[in-house]
């Protein structure tokens, strides 16, 4: 009886003790096809954000010997729906999670048309060390061969492995770990979606085992500058993107409208052509601050090349493509309106 009753004690203690041991994560869900629901296995066609959280993690097998899992529902949206108010949520959540030690990891679920907009964010706003892995799918929950369930269990399996510290937000797809910062949705449809254009990826995983080759430079984390407390909206930043003979109606009309900030997706290196250069002085003179970035997916625009940034007061977006560049304009604009300063940020994050 003794025996028994010390074998029962000592399964239990070990039990414990390795459920411990098993670091936790919290899944912060927000919607996109990851959470999609078809009419039927062989249709592509879903509805977005369908799905509740419980259901996509028990729809992956083994996760639950990665992680102590947690989830919470931040929002159900199509991520083309992202807002700005959505970003807000996120980021306060995830930093009053890690501020009161409720999770070793955290791992967002999102929509992919709008998932390299949101790393940046969360790249820019988040005050802490800590792993922040985002993750999707392209194929919804009721197709055949649904990626989603396997970009889950190593979006887990990253946040839960000490690699993800110190290496800022995080995006893993297909197989693939990207910085935040680098990510960017290269295919409409295809399950391999996400590309770094100017980094390639940063790491691998396979199996859940992750390895990694390189470490991102350019993270804020705990020495951002942006702290966005108390904030419920941000100044409004647009992009126009030029294109040949593009007339100057998009920019004047933007700058009659009042926005705070404007992003030019230029040509090549960042240019605009004659009408555009006109309208974009106009709107500098008014205190408009105008980032030129490109349409072109890799590369830099470069400071004084063939536009004369200091004649035009322009900043250079250097390698943010133009819907990465208007994130760090805006949160930019929520600490100074120098243009020196704005340049800094650019050259920095
Ligand atoms: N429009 C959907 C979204 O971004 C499709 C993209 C996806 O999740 O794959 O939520």
């Amino acid at each position: 009886m003794k025996k028994l009753f010390l074998f029962w004690f000592l399964l239990i203690i070990s039990i414990s003790l390795f459920a411990q041991t098993l670091p936790r994560i919290k899944i912060l869900a927000t919607g996109g096809t990851i959470a999609g629901q078809g009419a039927s296995a062989d249709r592509s066609a879903y509805t977005s954000g369908a799905l509740p959280i419980k259901d996509l993690i028990a729809a992956v097998p083994g996760i639950d010997k990665l992680a102590i899992i947690s989830g919470e529902q931040i929002s159900n949206v199509g991520s083309q729906d992202m807002s700005v108010a959505i970003w807000i949520k996120l980021n306060q959540r995830i930093n009053e999670i890690y501020k009161n030690n409720e999770a070793d990891g955290v791992v967002i679920t999102h929509g992919t048309d709008t998932q390299e907009e949101t790393a940046y964010f969360l790249s820019l706003t988040v005050r802490y060390d800590k792993p922040v892995v985002l993750t999707g799918s392209m194929r919804p929950a009721t197709a055949i061969s649904a990626d989603g369930p396997k970009n889950l269990y190593d979006a887990v399996a990253l946040a839960a492995s000490k690699e993800a510290a110190n290496s800022g937000v995080l995006l893993v797809f297909s197989e693939s770990i990207f910085s935040g910062r680098e990510a960017v949705k290269t295919s409409t449809t295809h399950v391999e979606a996400f590309t770094a254009p100017n980094s390639g990826p940063i790491g691998q995983i396979y199996d859940g085992k992750v390895v990694m080759y390189q470490s991102p430079i350019r993270k804020a984390n705990k020495n951002t500058p942006f702290d966005i407390t108390g904030l419920t909206s941000l100044p409004e930043v647009a992009i126009v993107e030029l294109y040949a003979d593009a007339p100057p109606t998009a920019i004047n009309a933007y700058v009659a409208a009042g926005v705070k900030g404007i992003v030019t997706g230029g040509l090549g290196n960042g240019n605009l052509n004659k009408a555009n250069t006109a309208a974009v002085a106009a709107a500098v003179k008014r205190g408009v601050p105008v980032v030129r970035a490109s349409r072109i997916y890799s590369g830099r625009v470069t400071l004084l090349d063939e536009t004369d940034d200091e004649k035009l007061g322009t900043i250079v977006s250097d390698d943010l493509i133009p819907q990465k560049a208007r994130i760090l304009l805006m949160l930019g604009l929520t600490q100074t309106r120098d243009k020196k300063q704005l340049q800094e940020y650019f050259f920095m994050y």
